[in-house]
C-alpha cells in the first residue's frame, strides 16, 4: 500500500538538525535545494562503517575490505534499482551532479566535430552549462540555447525549432533549482532521439522529489547528487547506457580504472570501474544507499503530494505580502519559492531571516543566466523538503514580513 499521508512528527525526529538553535531561535531549513538534511539512519551508517569495517575495497583479501567491498557494491546496487537502471555497471559512483557532467562531457571531447551542435536549456545551473562551454572549446562544436518564457518554462517550440540533424547531444535539468521548474524532459528525450542526438539529465534537483526511471525515460544520462536526497556530500550517480559507457573514454586515469598497466600501454577495467579512478567515496556511497533506503520507505509519492501541499501553501502566504513577486510560476513545479520584495535587495531579506532562524539562499542560484533574463541580481530562495512544515512556513511569512518592514 503506497504511504500518502506522512507522519510528519515522527519523520522530523529522525533529523538531529532540526532540534539546533539558530541565533536563539528554533531553526527553520528551508534551503533544502542547495544540500538536504541527514536523517539518524544515514548518520548512523557513516558511524558504523568508521566504527566497524573502514578499509579500502576491490583489492584486499582481509575481511573488512571484502566487508567494505560487499557493502559499496549493495549500495551501487540500491541506486541501480532506485532508478531502474537494468544494468549495476551502468551506474558510475561519483563525487556528485558535477563530477557526472564532467565525465560525460570530456567523454564527448573524443566524439564531437567542428560544427556539431549541443544544446542547453536556458534554465540551467552553471555545473550543466560551463563543462559543455569547455568542451566547445576544445572540440569546436556549437552551444544552442533552448530559451524559457516569463513563467520560468522552456519554450517548447523553440527546441523543436533548434534541434537538427548537426545536433549531437541535449542537456537539460529535470526540475531547475533557481525556480522549481519541472521540464518535460520526455519530449526532450523523445525529439532529440528521432534526430539522433544523445541527453544528458541533470536530475540533481528532481532526485529528492520523483523518483525517475531511467529505462522507461529511454534517457542516455542520468546524473543525481547524494546530497540533496538525505544523503553525505562528495557522492552521487551518473547513470549512462552501456553502449555510451563503453564507447566513451575514461576521464581520470588511475588505481582502480585498469586491467592492465605496462609503460608500452594500458587497457581499461571494464564498467564501472572505468570511470572510478582511485579509491572511491566509500562510506559516502554506502551512506547514500542508506539515504535511499530511508526515502523509500517513506514513499516518493507521498513526500511529492506533501511537498506540493506546502508548496501550495507558501506560495499563497508570501503572495499577500505587498511588493513581493514571485519568479518562476510554471504549472509543473516543485516546492522552490524565489522571490524579491520590490525596493529590496535579495541579501538583505536574507539576513533579517537568518536572525530570526530561518535559512533560506540568496543570490543567483548558480544559475546567473536566469538572472539575466528577468533583469535581477538575484532572488531569496525557500526550498521545502518532506520534513518541513506549515508552521514553519508561518515563520518564514512572518519573518519576511518582518524583513520588510525594516528595510523599506
Ligand atoms: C545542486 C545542483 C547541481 C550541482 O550539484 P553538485 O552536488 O554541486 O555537484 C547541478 N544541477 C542542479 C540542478 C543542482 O540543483
Amino acid at each position: 500500500m503506497i504511504q500518502t499521508v506522512l507522519d510528519i512528527v515522527a519523520i522530523r525526529k529522525d533529523f538531529p538538525i532540526l532540534n539546533r538553535k539558530v541565533n536563539g531561535k528554533p531553526l527553520v531549513y528551508l534551503d533544502n535545494a542547495a544540500t538536504s538534511q541527514t536523517p539518524q539512519q544515514v548518520i548512523d551508517a557513516i558511524v558504523d562503517y568508521y566504527s566497524n569495517y573502514n578499509a579500502n575495497i576491490h583489492r584486499g583479501v582481509h575481511t573488512l575490505s571484502q566487508e567494505a567491498t560487499d557493502a559499496y557494491e549493495q549500495a551501487r546496487i540500491k541506486v541501480q534499482k532506485h532508478f531502474n537502471a537494468e544494468k549495476a555497471h551502468e551506474i558510475i559512483l561519483t563525487a556528485g551532479t558535477t563530477h557526472g557532467i564532467n565525465i560525460v562531457a570530456n567523454g564527448f571531447a573524443a566524439i564531437l566535430q567542428p560544427g556539431d551542435e549541443i544544446m542547453v536549456s536556458a534554465l540551467e545551473h552553471h555545473s550543466n552549462i560551463v563543462p559543455w562551454q569547455m568542451l566547445c572549446e576544445r572540440t569546436g562544436a556549437i552551444l544552442k540555447v533552448i530559451p524559457m518564457n516569463l513563467e520560468g518554462e522552456l519554450v517548447m517550440a523553440e527546441f523543436h525549432k533548434l534541434l537538427s540533424d548537426r545536433t549531437k547531444l541535449v542537456f537539460c535539468n529535470h526540475v531547475s533549482n533557481a525556480l522549481g521548474t519541472v521540464n518535460p524532459i520526455e519530449e526532450i528525450i523523445d525529439s532529440a532521439h528521432k534526430k539522433g542526438a544523445a541527453v544528458l539529465i541533470d536530475g540533481a534537483q528532481a532526485a529528492p522529489h520523483i523518483k525517475a526511471d531511467v529505462q522507461q525515460l529511454d534517457v542516455d544520462f542520468y546524473v543525481v547528487s547524494g546530497h540533496k536526497m538525505c544523503g553525505p556530500t562528495g557522492v552521487g550517480m551518473l547513470y549512462g547506457k552501456e553502449a555510451w559507457l563503453q564507447k566513451l573514454p575514461p576521464y581520470q586515469g588511475g588505481g582502480e580504472m585498469i586491467a592492465e598497466v605496462t609503460f608500452e600501454k594500458t587497457t581499461y577495467a571494464d564498467l564501472p570501474h572505468k570511470f572510478e579512478a582511485g579509491t572511491p567515496n566509500i562510506c559516502g556511497g554506502i551512506a547514500f544507499g542508506a539515504a535511499l533506503d530511508y526515502m523509500n520507505a517513506i514513499g516518493f509519492p507521498a513526500i511529492a503530494a506533501y511537498e506540493d501541499e506546502l508548496l501550495q501553501y507558501a506560495t499563497e502566504k508570501l503572495l499577500a505580502i505587498e511588493g513581493l513577486k514571485i519568479y518562476g510560476t510554471a504549472k509543473e513545479k516543485t516546492a522552490v519559492v524565489s522571490f524579491n520584495i520590490e525596493g529590496i535587495h535579495p541579501y538583505d531579506i536574507g539576513s533579517i531571516l537568518d536572525k530570526l532562524g530561518v535559512a533560506v539562499r540568496t543570490g543567483h542560484h548558480c544559475a546567473q543566466p536566469i538572472m539575466e533574463f528577468f533583469k535581477i541580481p538575484g532572488t531569496v530562495r525557500a526550498s521545502f523538503s518532506f520534513y518541513n512544515t506549515k508552521e514553519e512556513v508561518d515563520v518564514l511569512v512572518a519573518a519576511v514580513e518582518k524583513a520588510r518592514a525594516m528595510l523599506l
